[in-house]
């Protein structure tokens, strides 16, 4: 073995109390992702598709995917053979859409909001669902119907009209029947073969075949990233985005009663992502001993991984942040704002009310990210890059919009419309301030 398999997979340590503030600011950095460079790659890939449609999706898809393939879009029924899996995956994706489906249910709002702000003046507010979306379920290196999962339940339950699932073909053309069954089962209307930001454009654009969404959501690379943030700056493309995305992140804390393998377990779930992952410890009155002891554990389980050489790569870019107590500790995650935050405390739930910011909560020894990822029932589509700060994760609202409305009755427009006209006059809009005066004088 060379050099750098002998050497200890270890993360970098740091004292917050004696770190300055330059050190900490660094500290909450993630690695800077060249968004302007990747647009301009993207965007002659875009324009390609969004002018020449099906006959540019289908020479990309050769390129990049290496499927030849006469036509992208499938629609349903999909045929039983597609979807067939093994009857075990079978079951768990039943288990993980039944808690999905039940949590994202009880997101739906069950009635409108009726407010009198004055006595004859009603307004209300009641949402809808957006009628077509666009999921994009990442197929390059990994087969992921947790996405679809994620993303199909979510849009289901808010009713849109249209959903149509982008993911990348395998080189014999087909899609993966794990991701073909969660199609079905969340009602996906148009299957599109197809990755990328070929994928992200015809969806936003429409193709003679693929259907036009009005707002696109997943994770991808930074190709299908990209794309997103270039189609929704595009008024003729008129579609939204659910969120800038970035590379995946964790921040641990833990104190003196964690368990060390599975505080290392948590870390290494993540590292295993890709090499750009984010992995951060924040101890609590953690001895040097046990700090070493997680460091030994990270170190011996990453080595049992088949994924070690990405592993030994994110873990050397991640850090431990050694604290005094809890509220310094949730303090610098609250300023980190990481997608995943997992708890290992002595009284992990009486932590949670000083979280500020945070994808997602991981409460105490036995409630693993791996359980969030993919079938406790809540989203695993996160912001990342301390974009927790001002978004949330997909939700069902994610899917919906609303619309506000109010009924003025005559008494009501009798108190409310001086208010009006006095604002109307003073902002020098006339024919506001007539559209008021107009009916007060009928009345
Ligand atoms: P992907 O589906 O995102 O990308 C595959 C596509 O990228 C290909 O179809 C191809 O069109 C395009 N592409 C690749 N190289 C290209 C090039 N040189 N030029 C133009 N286009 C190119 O699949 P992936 O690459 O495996 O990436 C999956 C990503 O999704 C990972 O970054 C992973 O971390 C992320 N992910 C995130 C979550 C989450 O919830 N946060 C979940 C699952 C996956």
């Amino acid at each position: 073995a060379d050099a750098a398999s002998d050497s200890a997979i270890r993360m970098r340590s740091y004292d917050l109390s004696s770190t300055s503030s330059e050190q900490r600011l660094a500290l909450l950095r993630r690695p800077v992702l060249n968004s302007a460079e990747m647009i301009s790659k993207v965007k002659p890939i875009v324009d390609d598709v969004r002018t020449r449609g099906d006959a540019a999706l289908l020479e990309l898809t050769a390129k990049f995917d290496k499927a030849q393939l006469t036509s992208t879009v499938v629609f349903p029924p999909f045929s039983p053979e597609s979807m067939q899996i093994d009857p075990t995956v079978r079951e768990a994706i039943d288990v993980a859409y039944a808690n999905i489906h039940k949590f994202h249910a009880a997101q739906i709002e069950q009635s409108g909001m009726v407010v009198e702000t004055m006595p004859g003046v009603v307004c209300s507010r009641f949402s809808r669902p957006i009628a077509r979306v666009g999921l994009y379920v990442p197929g390059g290196t990994a087969v992921l119907p947790s996405t679809a999962l994620m993303l199909g339940i979510p849009a289901q339950v808010a009713g849109c009209k249209e959903i149509v699932l982008a993911t990348p073909p395998r080189a014999d053309g087909s899609i993966s029947p794990e991701v073909m069954y969660v199609a079905h089962l969340v009602g996906a209307t148009a299957l599109v073969k197809a990755g990328g930001a070929q994928a992200v454009a015809a969806m936003a654009y429409g193709t003679q075949t693929v259907p036009k969404v009005d707002k696109l959501f997943g994770p991808g690379n930074q190709w299908v990233t990209a794309a997103k943030m270039l189609v929704q700056n595009d008024t003729d493309a008129l579609v939204s985005i659910d969120m800038p995305a970035g590379p995946s992140e964790v921040l641990v804390v833990a104190d003196e009663t964690c368990n060390p393998a599975f505080v290392a377990a948590d870390l290494l779930s993540q590292a295993e992502h890709g090499v750009d992952s984010q992995v951060v410890l924040v101890t609590v009155n953690l001895s040097d001993d046990a700090v070493s002891d997680i460091e030994a554990e990270v170190d011996a389980q990453a080595r049992a991984l088949p994924r070690v050489d990405i592993v030994r790569q994110s873990i050397s870019k991640s850090i431990i942040v050694r604290t005094q107590s809890v509220e310094e500790a949730i303090a610098f995650s609250n300023e980190y704002a990481p997608e995943h935050l997992i708890l290992h405390l002595r009284n992990a739930p009486a932590a949670v009310p000083m979280v500020e910011n945070a994808g997602s909560v991981f409460v105490g020894p036995y409630s693993p990210e791996s359980c969030g990822d993919y079938a406790s029932g809540t989203n695993h589509t996160l912001p990342t890059n301390g974009y927790a700060r001002q978004f949330s994760g997909v939700n069902t609202l994610s899917f919906q919009k609303h619309i506000t409305s109010q009924e003025v009755t005559a008494d009501g427009l009798r108190k409310l419309g001086p208010v009006v006209a006095t604002l109307a006059d003073c902002e020098g809009l006339d024919a506001h301030a007539n559209a008021v005066r107009i009916r007060l004088r009928a009345l």
